[in-house]
């Protein structure tokens, strides 16, 4: 089962959408395989954009991203990559559709209130750098996976 990295930027924390985010991952049919408040420090985050750092916008986004907590999280399930990031919406939250999460809650791209992992290669180099003790899958009970997959 693949993996992904999701996380609610300090905005989305701050906004008070930590829980509308959730849902809508918990309600699609993912499982939550981790979930943490963290402070990342500067460092930190320019590992996880490090792909970014010659973007002119590299320094307002990791000052963004430093303005406040974030709710890191892991969800496995069927392609939960190439969901995950359709249920986030585009970049620019002003091309996203309505009924994505950035669609619905956020306009300007630097304050598009979560991440999502881009392919599962990244999600897993992201979920090393986020939960460096590791995460842990636990089989779901009450045979939820029946009623959710064929
Ligand atoms: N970003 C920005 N200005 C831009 C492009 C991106 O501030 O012109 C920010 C935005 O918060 C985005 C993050 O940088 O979510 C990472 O950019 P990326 O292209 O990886 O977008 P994402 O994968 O988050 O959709
Ligand atoms: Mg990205």
């Amino acid at each position: 089962m693949e993996r992904t990295y999701i996380m609610v930027k300090p905005d989305g924390v701050e906004r008070g959408l930590v829980g509308e985010i959730l849902k809508r991952f918990e309600a699609k049919g993912y499982q939550l395989t981790a979930l943490e408040l963290m402070h990342p420090t500067k460092e930190h985050l320019e590992e996880h954009y490090c792909d970014l750092k010659e973007k002119k916008f590299f320094p307002g986004l990791i000052q963004y991203m430093l303005s406040g907590p974030v709710v890191g999280m892991v969800w496995t399930g069927k392609e939960a990559v190439k969901t995950g990031r359709k249920l986030l919406g585009e970049t620019n939250p002003l091309a996203s559709l309505p009924g994505s999460i950035r669609g619905d809650f956020a306009i300007d791209v630097g304050r598009n209130i979560c991440h999502g992992s881009d392919t599962p290669e990244n999600a897993e180099k992201e979920i090393a750098l986020w939960f460096p003790r590791g995460v842990k899958t636990l089989k779901r009970e009450k045979g939820i996976d029946a009623l959710i997959y064929e």
